[in-house]
């Protein structure tokens, strides 16, 4: 795990593992929320491999509202805004993402398969469907 978070009393972030921080504050809620947020993300990616994108999706809400600086959880996000074709919810998260961890190897390639899908949805939308739908 990299360094999920910080003392909220005192903001020294050298406390992972630890139950009570050096100024003395209370950590096990915070480990509680961490262990709570690793949760929700594994079931996220179960729902997720399962074909339940809605699912996984309030599973993947749940861990980054727990977690907001999870960068993973937000490109799983991303991804299952895109199964959904609901692409500026998926290029949102996949900024956060960006934002959160930039050197990822994963967003180039996110980018610009999202990139090429809301093109083509664009083109889609911007074209009158003349398809034998008119009586
Ligand atoms: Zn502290």
């Amino acid at each position: 795990m990299s360094a999920a978070y910080s003392c909220p009393y005192c903001s020294a972030s050298d406390v992972e593992g630890l139950t009570v921080c050096h100024c003395g504050g209370d950590l096990t809620l915070l480990l509680r929320i961490d262990a709570a947020a690793d949760a929700w993300f594994n079931r996220g990616l179960e729902a997720a491999a399962a074909g339940e994108t809605a699912q996984a999706l309030e599973w993947m809400a749940a861990c980054c509202a727990a977690r907001p600086i999870d960068a993973a959880a937000h490109r799983a996000r991303a991804r299952l805004w895109a199964q959904l074709r609901r692409w500026p919810d998926a290029s949102a998260a996949l900024e956060r993402a960006a934002e959160l961890e930039p050197d990822s190897p994963d967003l180039a390639g996110l980018r610009q398969a999202f990139d090429a899908a809301a093109r083509r949805n664009r083109r889609k939308t911007a074209t009158p469907a003349h398809d034998g739908g008119e009586k």
